[in-house]
């Protein structure tokens, strides 16, 4: 999913339906805007993309000058309309608005606690739980609600929290997503992303910190710890897979870091070959650091149809398997006769590498060489990115060279562990380089519960 919010600007709908709309590829399911006029909470939000949400005027009754919204990736909860975030409450205190990006892995039990003390929730949606910690807390303030409220959950959040009066930024001890904040004239924007900010003509400050609390209102912005015992571990995948390429993750591009992870990806698996190409559009970045560093030309090998959405977002495996082939075609002109080094970012259950070989040969490929920028995914994740089930992930139960023969590669090869950290290369002195690897390693950096049941496996 992706979070983008506003506080103190009169356009504050308008601006965070371009922030939302820059960060379409992080949710497709659907889109949210709330807003705050100072007195009360106005939204809309519907089930698809962000252009057909509120391509139809809506945003003209979103009036006020603090604004959170969302797009949805529904990796908990299923999807529908009532999914669709931000969940707003009302209630005879005033609203609250509440946008999440990230899962929680101790939804479940919270959840089975409260509905055992009359709670009644009206989402499937693992994110529900903290509106009704913070409803539920014995403290006074709305800030120290949302303190103890944060100490009870575990697990990947970015929460983006709105009443008439105030914005709430959270991010879990762990710092498992992105998070940035920003500046617009006086008021503060932050997002999932910052290439949201360059789209609004924002200027960053810094990412939220693990364990930190921001409260902007009137009073401008303080920041606050609600956890003590923090190490960061943000997710690998958005490196190399997940975030836009113009994005900065702690100072890092993300394009920049795709690209080294092609080059160390280029000296750990080399092959003879006359032409790399990238799949589209997330390995393009990997595809011209392997050209480079092993000085064989960058091509393109292979097209997208721009209006394809992401495969994975589509939740079955029919509609990604069909997906994949109404969204990428070889060009027979540049791999006729050639044999071919394919770049690709990941492999989770093999459908895109095994078809994107079948293509390939098709136009006439001597030999396919499957290289991808990424360890082997052999392990589910709990955190909000939709890894999948280890039933359904090939590297869970196959070894390299069963993978190779699964998709018909002449040869295959994955980044290690080691090289993914250094290719990224994050100023970190962790062993982990304060990244989670949870889904390379089975070493995740939460507690996962014994009902953390993964998403898809409900
Ligand atoms: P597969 O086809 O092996 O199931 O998925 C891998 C391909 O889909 C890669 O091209 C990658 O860019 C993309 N992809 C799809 N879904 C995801 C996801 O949730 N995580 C990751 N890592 N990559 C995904
Ligand atoms: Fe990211 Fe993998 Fe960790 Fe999930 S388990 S947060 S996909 S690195
Ligand atoms: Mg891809």
């Amino acid at each position: 999913c992706g979070v983008f919010g506003i506080w103190g600007h009169p356009d504050a709908a308008q601006i965070t339906y371009y922030g939302l709309h820059s960060l379409q590829h992080r949710g497709q399911e659907g889109a949210g805007i709330v807003v705050s006029d100072g007195e009360q909470l106005s939204h809309h939000k519907a089930v698809g993309l962000v252009n057909d949400v509120f391509g139809k005027g809506e945003l003209e009754h979103l009036i006020g000058s603090g604004a959170i919204g969302h797009v949805r990736y529904s990796t908990s909860g299923g999807g529908g309309y009532e999914n669709v975030q931000p969940l707003l409450f009302r209630s005879q205190g005033g609203g609250l608005a509440l946008a999440h990006n990230g899962n929680l892995v101790n939804a479940n039990a919270l959840k089975h606690q409260l509905e055992g003390q009359g709670s009644i929730f009206q989402t499937t949606s693992d994110s529900e739980v903290l509106a009704h910690l913070i409803k539920r807390s014995g403290y006074f303030s709305l800030e120290d609600k949302v303190k103890n409220a944060l100490t009870m959950i575990k697990g990947a959040y970015a929460f983006l929290i709105m009443t008439e009066k105030q914005m709430m930024v959270a991010l879990d001890p762990h710092g498992l997503r992105p998070l940035s904040l920003g500046r617009l004239d006086d008021a503060f924007v932050v997002a999932s992303e910052t290439c949201a900010f360059d789209i609004v003509g924002a200027e960053y400050i810094r990412d939220v910190e693990p364990g930190e609390l921001l409260v902007i209102d009137e009073n401008g912005l303080r920041s606050e710890r609600f956890s003590s015992s923090v190490s960061r571990a943000i997710c690998s995948m958005e490196y190399i897979y997940f975030s836009r390429p113009d994005s900065n993750i702690e100072n890092i591009n993300v394009h920049t870091a795709r690209k080294s992870l092609g080059k160390k990806l280029a000296l750990e698996a080399p092959v003879e070959a006359d032409i790399v190409t990238g799949v589209p559009d997330s390995s393009t970045s990997a595809a011209i650091g392997y050209a480079e560093a092993s000085g064989i030309p960058y091509e393109m090998g292979l097209i997208k149809n721009r209006y394809v959405g992401r495969t994975f977002i589509q939740p079955s495996q029919e509609m990604r398997e069909r997906g994949v082939k109404m969204k990428l075609s070889p060009v027979r002109g540049v791999v006729e006769g050639k044999k071919v080094v394919v770049i690709d970012d990941s492999i989770v259950r093999g459908t895109t590498s095994r078809r994107i070989v079948n293509m390939l040969r098709d136009a006439g490929a001597k030999e396919v060489h499957v290289r991808i920028s990424s360890p082997p995914i052999v392990s589910p994740c709990y955190y909000g990115i939709d890894t999948s089930t280890s039933g359904e992930l090939i590297a869970s139960s196959h070894s390299v060279e069963e993978i190779r023969e699964e998709i018909g590669a002449d040869s295959l090869a994955y980044l290690s562990v080691e090289g993914m950290l250094e290719g990224i290369g994050r100023n970190s002195k962790d062993q982990n380089c304060g990244q989670c690897l949870g889904c390379f390693t089975r070493s995740y950096p939460t507690e996962i519960y014994p009902d953390t049941v993964h998403p898809y496996e409900k």
